[in-house]
């Protein structure tokens, strides 16, 4: 990556789930008003890049099902909102990604009420359309469930009466596109040349791995090389993260076209880690061997990481609300390589498992009788003055989760070694043993040498690597000459030769 692209990429990014964030109007819906209000906490917490999940207009509540790209759904505000929110933003230094469905729309979109009309209308080709013998013959009538669709039958039907099927791998009220129409390629980069003329800095892509359904997947990786031009011939800089959710193996060719992909074989190496005491995937090879992978496809690849995201039970209940094993995650979410997202709410150890709507669950800001700020759209499960200490007396407790993670924040952004997202330097330490991750991040300035106890037991480490200085530790005494001493789930991060 050269100096520029990686001066302005966002080096910590901050995943809003908009209707549970902050409330402006009182209405009980977060907001784009309310992201705008929170700006200068997420600048000191240290963010430099939001993702807002999508503000369409639509008819669910997580509005991933889209009726109209270029609207502002009323719930969440107007266009001059958003327009005020970009410059706001922009003011912090805050990029802002905003959430791009092109894999479906909504079932309710006009180009959907119209293909359904009939075979002979004009946006029919929008949409993936076969007949029931089609369909069979293909082989293609059922699918397996995936960790990102439980959909089983994809094939639906739009009305009584049709000799065709359309094809919805999500749901029957979200129909995919279909991307081998050159006319819908044209609507989306349309879309996509509206949302930068207003001042975003990119696209966080859903779905990106299912563009093409299943049985055509090889054509997604031409399709993203493709839209990526289109869109750096808007905006030479523009951010575009992809969500391919599968194995490293898998997302690697999605590199050539999508500067960014979320690593979810990471992710999940980190929950277990935080779920176990034990590093079973050995996450360090395991990343050096992702990084080889997505390389060879794109040597200026970004590692989007992350510990959870709003598909997925969230990093607080798989520490089952252990601020200790919630500070070991964090540490390694923000000493690895990568370019970190966080989910809203992990700062403040927010919890929540499926169903999706309970991992969606309002921001605690400030206790039930004072908090204006905090959304009710839906009754908490998990997330409760009782059970989640509201950020307000986080900020008044310097032992609290979420001065723990400005402090990492703000040290991954102060060492250039921790701050590097491409390319990613990361190498094995001489350390071997399994109570910890340890790691060096090697560069010009200084090497860092991290080393995380995993497990609640003490952990005495003997250090090969000559120990210039302490950048980190969590106690302040873990140091005796080259020996390392580290309580229960504490950090060491260091300067070595
Ligand atoms: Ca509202």
């Amino acid at each position: 990556m050269n100096n520029n692209l990686q001066a302005q990429t966002p080096r910590v990014f901050y995943e809003i789930f908009i209707r549970s964030f902050c409330d402006s109007d009182n209405d009980g819906k977060g907001d784009l008003n309310g992201i705008t209000s929170k700006l200068d906490y997420l600048q000191d917490l240290g963010v430099e890049g939001i993702w807002i999940t999508p503000f369409f207009l639509s008819n669910s509540y997580h509005k991933y099902d889209v009726i109209d790209y270029k609207s502002v759904d009323a719930e969440c505000g107007t266009m001059e909102d958003f327009e005020n929110l970009i410059k706001e933003a922009h003011k912090r230094n805050i990029k802002v990604l905003i959430d791009f469905v092109i894999n479906h729309t909504s079932s309710e979109h006009s180009w959907f009420l119209e293909a359904q009309k009939g075979k002979e209308n004009p946006y029919r080709n929008y949409y993936v359309w076969l007949s029931p013998a089609q369909i069979k013959a293909k082989g293609i009538a059922e699918r397996e469930a995936t960790a990102d669709s439980a959909e089983k039958q994809p094939w639906h039907w739009a009305r009584k009466g049709d000799d065709e099927k359309y094809y919805g791998m999500f749901w029957n009220k979200m129909p995919d596109l279909n991307m081998d129409n050159p006319k819908v390629r044209q609507e989306i980069y349309e879309i996509g040349r509206f949302w930068l003329a207003k001042g975003v800095d990119g696209f966080r892509m859903d779905a990106a791995k299912h563009i093409y359904p299943d049985w055509e997947s090889e054509k997604c990786h031409a399709f993203w090389v493709e839209f990526g031009q289109r869109m750096e011939a808007i905006k030479s800089d523009v951010y575009i993260v992809g969500e391919v959710w599968t194995s490293a193996e898998k997302i690697a060719p999605f590199f050539r076209g999508l500067k960014a992909n979320f690593n979810f074989d990471l992710c999940f190496a980190i929950q277990d880690i935080v779920k176990t005491g034990h590093d079973a995937k050995d996450i360090v090879s395991m990343l050096i061997r992702n990084h080889n992978l997505f390389s060879k496809e794109n040597p200026d690849f970004i590692d989007a990481s992350m510990l959870s995201n709003h598909d997925q039970v969230r990093i607080g209940s798989i520490a089952d609300g252990n601020i200790e094993k919630l500070k070991l995650a964090a540490n390694l979410l923000l000493t690895l390589p990568g370019n970190p997202y966080l989910y809203y709410g992990e700062e403040i150890g927010m919890k929540g498992k499926k169903p999706d709507e309970n991992i969606r669950e309002a921001f605690i800001w400030n206790k039930r009788s004072e908090d204006n700020d905090r959304t009710n759209w839906r009754k908490p499960v998990y997330n409760t003055d009782s059970k989640t200490t509201p950020l307000k007396f986080q900020i008044a407790d310097e032992n609290s989760l979420f001065n723990h993670y400005k402090k990492v924040i703000a040290l991954r952004k102060s060492i250039p070694a921790l701050a590097q997202i491409s390319p990613a330097n990361l190498k094995k330490s001489s350390i071997s043993n399994e109570k910890v991750v340890s790691f060096i991040r090697p560069h010009k300035n200084g090497d860092v040498l991290v080393i995380q106890n995993i497990t609640n037991e003490n952990v005495e480490v003997l250090v090969k690597e000559r120990i210039e200085n302490v950048f980190f530790s969590m106690k302040g005494s873990n140091l005796d000459g080259q020996k390392v001493k580290l309580g229960a789930y504490e950090v060491i991060i260091l300067e070595i030769e």
